[in-house]
């Protein structure tokens, strides 16, 4: 895959994709300090295309930029319609977003304070996240050897571009034996999350997740889950829980903004319930997709429409 597009935003112009450049001091090149989002827009089955849920992902990068005491000048407003002019600009019906908060290159070292903020909003083509088979029938996961930092020493509710290091170490870790992903451990042993997405498990038709206080992001499609499992009717517990529970899961999915909702048919090497999606695991994604692609009425507030 090449990620191309003919347009990128930055800092409030819309430049050619091929001149969308960073000089190579660039602070956050060095030291991974910015921060990040990742939205994904949708075309429905009658044509029309939103974003999903966008307030929630330019206020997460407003927190992660403030987690950081980074002074990004943009209003709220003003990154949810620079997002919709990128999609705009580049033709996209659909399309992921990546909004990036970084800092310039007026000084190096760790203590240079003053560097500009900058923000850059880039757009591509992207298709199912962990491939369209394990979309439909599930992905093979392993309990990483990396662990999720503490929370004194990762800003875990941050999307920070440096914190990607573990996860990536964490994904390639998983890759190169044979998995689809890694899930994660907190450093107390606690199942956390996997590298880029939330973990839910079934047990007896009941959701549970990590709390959100744990060592995880707050995932935005976490968050969507949790009200559709209950408006479906299903209880969702937010708690700790170790590998071995997860192990004799009824059903274990993942879920984030690139993923969508991903079944887990194995983790080290042993078949999560059935070894096929379950019920509940299925009842949540043929809602959530059918919100997002589909024909669904209902959720409007979660679809920030626009026009090609
Ligand atoms: N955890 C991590 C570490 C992530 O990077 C992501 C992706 N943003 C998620 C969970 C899922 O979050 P969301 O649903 O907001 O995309």
């Amino acid at each position: 895959m090449t990620v191309t597009a003919q347009w990128v935003w930055m800092d409030g112009e819309l430049v050619k994709f091929e001149d969308a450049k960073v000089p190579i001091m660039t602070y956050t090149l060095h030291y991974g300090y910015g921060t990040f989002e990742g939205i994904r827009a949708y075309q429905r089955t009658n044509g029309s295309s939103h974003v999903f849920r966008l307030k929630e992902h330019v206020k997460r990068l407003k927190e992660s930029a403030h987690i950081l005491g980074m002074n990004l000048i943009y209003s709220q407003e003003e990154i949810e319609q620079a997002c919709i002019d990128v999609l705009q600009k580049n033709d996209f019906k659909t399309g992921y977003l990546r909004p990036l908060v970084y800092l310039g290159s007026e000084g190096m070292g760790l203590g240079a304070l003053d560097n500009t903020v900058h923000l850059a909003i880039a757009s591509w083509q992207w298709g199912a996240y962990l491939g369209d088979d394990g979309l439909k029938n599930g992905i093979r996961c392993k309990v990483s050897s990396y662990q999720r930092g503490h929370v004194n020493i990762s800003m875990v509710k941050g999307k920070i571009c440096g914190q990607y290091v573990n996860s990536v170490m964490a994904k390639r870790e998983a890759l190169n034996a044979g998995y689809n992903e890694a899930i994660m451990l907190d450093p107390q042993g606690y199942v956390a999350e996997c590298t880029g997405e939330n973990l839910f498990m079934v047990k007896e038709k009941t959701l549970i997740t990590a709390p959100y206080g744990a060592s995880i992001l707050g995932g935005i499609t976490r968050d969507t889950v949790i009200q559709l499992a209950k408006d479906l009717g299903f209880s969702v517990q937010e708690r700790l829980f170790s590998r071995d529970e997860m192990y004799v899961a009824d059903e274990v999915f993942l879920c984030g903004t690139a993923a969508e909702i991903t079944p887990v048919k194995e983790i080290d090497d042993r078949k999560v319930g059935t070894g096929e999606p379950g019920f509940v695991t299925r009842s949540i994604a043929g809602l959530f997709f059918d919100i997002v692609k589909g024909s669904y009425a209902g959720y409007g507030d979660w679809r920030f429409d626009y026009q090609i």
